[in-house]
């Protein structure tokens, strides 16, 4: 029995023991869990972002010290968070809530109002606390002032749309801008597109310093004349766009236009001085909802072209003729290019003829392209853009050998003494190896240098007289002649054509065309044109003779040669065969 109670002792004993220890265990986790928990307690109170317990409806019940500060340091218990927000922000709020739903985790931004500190912009995230029985039990919602971040990202873009040396509008702005007031406005947008005449010349010669000077004191003007209303913007370069709206943009940007033509042409202020410049400007209109932003800044930039071509310091309001052209320039530019591959290209001639006798003593080769689509082209119109592309050169050369071949195969065969004429361009003069081209071509056709006769327009002729003496003298170690082709429109001086070294000189058409009409004007000046060729020694053809009237006063004025319709037209080589065989040798018979 005694040992029996000894026993069972022993195993109450036992059972104390473990008992003790697993108190001492429970005591030991309950410390480390409150311990643990003051930890949290104490990241969640002195965390950066504020923190905060929401029940379901969006009532605070409990706050860390940051959501204390960041909502204006107020007892928030039992408050909505819904009160501090402001305009759109407290349907956000509501819509994020409602999302809590599906997502256990939300983003919204959402500014409050807070009395003292005014609008902050707040980065939020919403963490729900949820049960498969309950639903929402309520959330977490975790807040960062981002107030400063979002100025400064503001800023970034603003900049990034804004032109660092005028401070106006960049090409981007404008783009949406213009996209804005296309796609939601209903009024009219008018673009006036401006664009400096000469900056390039003043950025080289003077320096970027100074064309930057000029570039803002341009853009204040802009800026100053503009109505109100109306945006400035810089393009980039020296190309600048004010965009206007309303029912009379139009006859606004067209009256602004004026304006700045004529501020433009006083001197402008740059600082340390004045400058001259002048500008061209294009005026287009776009209506919301048919043209687009591309669209419209392409029109201003056709019409602004279009002024240049007009001959600058101008503007031009855009129609779609305009386009049309410039399709039309850039067909002939592209096409150009295969011209003389494809065999487009070919030479009429015209005869130049001794008007005392009617021999035919000369031929003009006059370039023509057969463009497969745009039909037969005028030199008038893809010569200069041949020029301004560079092609001409091997346009030119091309244009050298045909037509001194032509000499050459009607020589032989008619056994006749002519002379071969041949227009060249500006940039075909000024390339380096000019006169070795001229000789090489004269050698291939076994031509000599006397046979062949160059003309050069007269305003070519004029534009650096100093080098166009260089180059001709340098042509004429050639032997060819040199004649200076639609003189009197291109305003040389009398000393200056005692200077280059030529031998002929053609009166330009429109002075021939009204003689013989009663009190013509052009009377004296061709008559005096005669005198002087006379007394400088050199030979006159009359250009584009079309009636006997004309041939008869040329003849009593003492004008020896002369070129026209009333003889013939130019024809191309065939045809020019038949011709002289009939028309020369009856008259060389005679
Ligand atoms: P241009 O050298 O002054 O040539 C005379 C122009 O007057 C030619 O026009 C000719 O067809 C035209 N013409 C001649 N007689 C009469 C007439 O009685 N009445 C009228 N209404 N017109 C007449 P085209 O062939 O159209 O050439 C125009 C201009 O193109 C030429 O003027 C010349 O400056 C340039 N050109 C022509 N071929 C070439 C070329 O191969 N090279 C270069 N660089 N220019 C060329
Ligand atoms: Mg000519
Ligand atoms: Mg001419």
């Amino acid at each position: 029995m005694l040992s029996a109670l000894s026993d069972s002792a022993g195993e109450i004993e036992g059972q104390r023991e473990e008992l003790v220890e697993t108190n001492n265990n429970l005591e030991r986790a309950v410390f480390e869990r409150t311990e643990r928990l003051e930890r949290l307690n104490g990241i969640f109170a002195h965390a950066l972002d504020g923190i905060g317990e929401l029940d379901p409806a969006g009532r605070i019940l409990n706050a860390n010290l940051t959501m204390v500060r960041l909502l204006g340091g107020e007892e928030l218990q039992g408050r909505s968070f819904v009160e501090w927000l402001a305009g759109n922000s407290a349907s956000d709020f509501v819509q994020a809530v409602g999302q809590l739903v599906y997502d256990a985790r939300v983003e919204a931004e959402l500014v409050i109002d807070v009395a003292g500190s005014g609008r902050r912009e707040l980065q939020c995230v919403l963490v729900r606390d949820w049960s498969e029985h309950q639903g929402l039990r309520g959330m977490h919602l975790f807040i960062k002032d981002v107030t400063e971040h979002r100025k400064i990202e503001r800023e970034m873009v603003h900049q990034a749309r804004r032109d660092s040396l005028t401070g106006l509008g960049n090409r981007r702005l404008l783009h949406d801008s213009l996209e804005n007031l296309l796609s939601k406005g209903d009024q009219p947008v008018v673009v006036l597109f401006m664009d400096l005449d000469n900056f390039k010349l003043i950025n080289d010669s003077r320096g970027h310093k100074v064309g930057d000077r000029l570039l803002r004191a341009v853009g204040e003007i802009m800026s100053a004349e503009s109505p109100l209303g109306s945006e400035v913007y810089r393009m980039g370069g020296d190309e600048f766009m004010v965009v206007l709206v309303g029912e009379n943009a139009l006859e606004t940007g067209e009256g602004l236009a004026i304006r700045l033509l004529d501020v433009l042409s006083q001197p402008v202020d740059v600082g340390d001085g004045f400058m001259f410049v002048s500008c061209s400007v294009g005026l287009a209109q776009g209506i919301p909802g048919k043209t687009s932003a591309i669209d419209l800044i392409r029109d201003g930039d056709t019409a602004m072209y279009q002024a240049k071509a007009n001959g600058k310091a101008g503007y031009s309001i855009y129609d779609d003729a305009m386009n049309a052209m410039i399709l039309e320039r850039l067909e002939i530019e592209e096409g150009l290019r295969f011209a003389i591959e494809h065999y487009q290209l070919l030479l009429v001639y015209q005869p130049i003829v001794e008007i005392g006798t009617g021999r035919v003593k000369g031929l003009e080769a006059l370039l023509r392209w057969v463009h497969p689509k745009l039909g037969m082209i005028s030199p008038t119109k893809f010569i200069p853009i041949a020029e301004e592309t560079g092609l001409i050169v091997p346009i030119g050369e091309w244009v050298l050998k045909e037509s001194m071949q032509a000499l050459a195969y009607l020589r032989s065969t008619l056994n006749l003494d002519i002379t071969m004429n041949i227009n060249m361009s500006q940039r075909q003069l000024s390339t380096p190896n000019v006169a070795d081209l001229v000789q090489h071509s004269l050698n291939e056709a076994g031509l000599s240098g006397p046979e062949v006769m160059i003309e050069i327009t007269e305003s070519m002729a004029m534009e650096d007289i100093d080098r166009t003496v260089w180059t001709l003298n340098e042509l004429k170690t050639t032997g060819v002649g040199l004649a200076i082709d639609d003189f009197g429109t291109g305003f040389s001086s009398l000393s200056s054509l005692q200077q280059l070294p030529i031998d002929k000189v053609k009166i330009d058409r429109s002075f021939i065309e009204s003689l013989g009409m009663l009190e013509s004007r052009h009377f004296g000046v061709v008559e005096a044109i005669i005198q002087l060729c006379r007394a400088l020694e050199l030979e006159v053809v009359a250009e584009g003779i079309e009636t006997l009237d004309q041939l008869e006063i040329l003849d009593g004025l003492g004008c020896e040669y002369g070129q026209g319709f009333y003889w013939a037209k130019p024809m191309n080589l065939r045809a020019l065969e038949a011709y002289l065989q009939e028309f020369d040798f009856s008259k060389n018979a005679a």
